[in-house]
């Protein structure tokens, strides 16, 4: 366990035990439990979590691939930002089928942070390969602050953009979370955002 966890490459470690379903009401806790089985990694469905920043997407990423590393399954993590990077390099040192084939080998692949940037046409080529490579070979758990109205913003390329959700939704479970921000909290409680809480009018 120890060393599928160190070679998941976590940015941090979170668990469902450490997360507050409490504080996040629109998230069905036995929905989030039934995934924690890891039966979707074992049937090859994804799993999309969307939702504004901080309400626990990454959180909840980690804590379903520990609980998919206690039953054995293999997870790499990465944010799409750095695999993008990843791949980039990779085509221009003429490595990118190997690199595509190395991230085939996880059973389960969680792709952080779709949608802070916007994705040329080659990354979103490079996204395309993955997924489709990926295709009812392993999971993917993916994370958006975009739903998928506003996927269109993220790609240059809206055939491509369209051919990866089409690949990605086909089994799939999407888990929409509404809450507020976690991040935020301890501070709204404070007050610091009390002075902010009025839109700036135009000048
Ligand atoms: P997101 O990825 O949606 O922007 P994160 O998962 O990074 O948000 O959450 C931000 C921080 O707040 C993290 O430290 C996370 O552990 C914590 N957090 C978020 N939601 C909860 C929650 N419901 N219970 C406990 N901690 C939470
Ligand atoms: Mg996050």
């Amino acid at each position: 366990v120890a060393m599928k966890i160190k070679l998941a490459h976590f940015p941090f470690l979170k668990t469902l035990e450490q997360f507050d379903f409490a504080f996040q009401p629109s998230l069905n806790e036995r929905q989030i439990r039934e995934l924690a089985t890891a039966r979707f990694v074992a049937n090859g469905e994804n799993v999309l979590l969307l939702g504004p920043p901080g309400v626990g997407k990454t959180h909840l990423a980690i804590a379903l691939g520990m609980a998919a590393i206690a039953q054995a399954t293999s997870v790499y993590f990465t944010t799409v930002v750095d695999l993008i990077d990843l791949l980039r390099r990779d085509a221009k040192e003429d490595r990118l089928d190997h690199r595509l084939d190395t991230l085939c080998r996880p059973k389960l692949l969680i792709l952080d942070e779709m949608g802070y940037f916007p994705l040329d046409r080659l990354a979103a080529q490079f996204l395309f390969q993955l997924v489709s490579r990926r295709y009812q070979r392993g999971s993917i758990i993916l994370t958006s602050n975009k739903s998928y109205g506003d996927w269109g913003d993220i790609f240059a390329d809206q055939v491509l953009a369209a051919a990866i959700l089409d690949r990605l939704l086909h089994v799939s479970t999407t888990i929409n979370i509404r809450g507020q921000s976690y991040r935020l909290r301890e501070k709204r409680k404070a007050g610091v955002f009390s002075e902010f809480s009025e839109p700036p009018k135009e000048a």
